[in-house]
């Protein structure tokens, strides 16, 4: 767990998920929500999405806003974003109480497999070079390394790797 201040981390590979409310987001992104929970309903950060201060909050941790929708605030306290479900959901039968799984769960399907963790790799820059085309820098000690992708609309996905050795090789999948 590299960065509590922003409460996230990458697993082994394309799979950025966060162990605490996003309340960075807040700020950059203004006041639109931070996240969904699996019943629809938003949660927002610290304020309301007026600007506002924070209403008090339920045990779900959340409030009907303004006579309106319902919805749920992420704080730095306990339960920190959402206490419980309040709309309905449908729960595993194959999972038990007080831990019953939602359904259905978000899910991904990566087009291409895990490859190994760049041990000490940290990265530098990720910016966007062209339409549906990235780049990104890391380094390793003081060498530099890049990982450069861009798909198409046949979802034809193209990599190339560049090693902090300078040796690149390429690599094409199909979604
Ligand atoms: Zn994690
Ligand atoms: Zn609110």
């Amino acid at each position: 767990m590299e960065s509590w201040t922003i409460g996230g981390h990458c697993g082994k590979g394309d799979d950025y998920h966060y162990h605490a409310a996003p309340l960075h987001l807040s700020t950059t992104s203004g006041l639109q929500p931070i996240a969904f929970a699996l019943d629809g309903f938003a949660v927002y950060g610290a304020k309301e999405p007026d600007g506002t201060p924070m209403n008090a909050l339920d045990t779900c941790h959340g409030h009907i806003y303004n006579g309106g929708t319902y919805h749920y605030h992420g704080t730095g306290t306990y339960p920190y974003v959402i206490g419980a479900m309040r709309g309905v959901v449908a729960t595993d039968p194959a999972t038990a109480a007080p831990e019953n799984q939602i359904l259905p769960q978000a899910f991904s399907s990566p087009f291409r497999p895990a490859t190994s963790p760049l041990t000490g790799a940290s990265i530098t820059t990720f910016s966007l070079t062209g339409t549906n085309a990235y780049s990104l820098q890391y380094k390793i000690g003081s060498s530099y390394g890049y990982v450069n992708d861009n798909w198409n609309t046949s979802n034809n996905y193209f990599f190339t790797f560049i090693n902090t050795s300078n040796v690149t090789t390429t690599a094409q999948y199909q979604r």
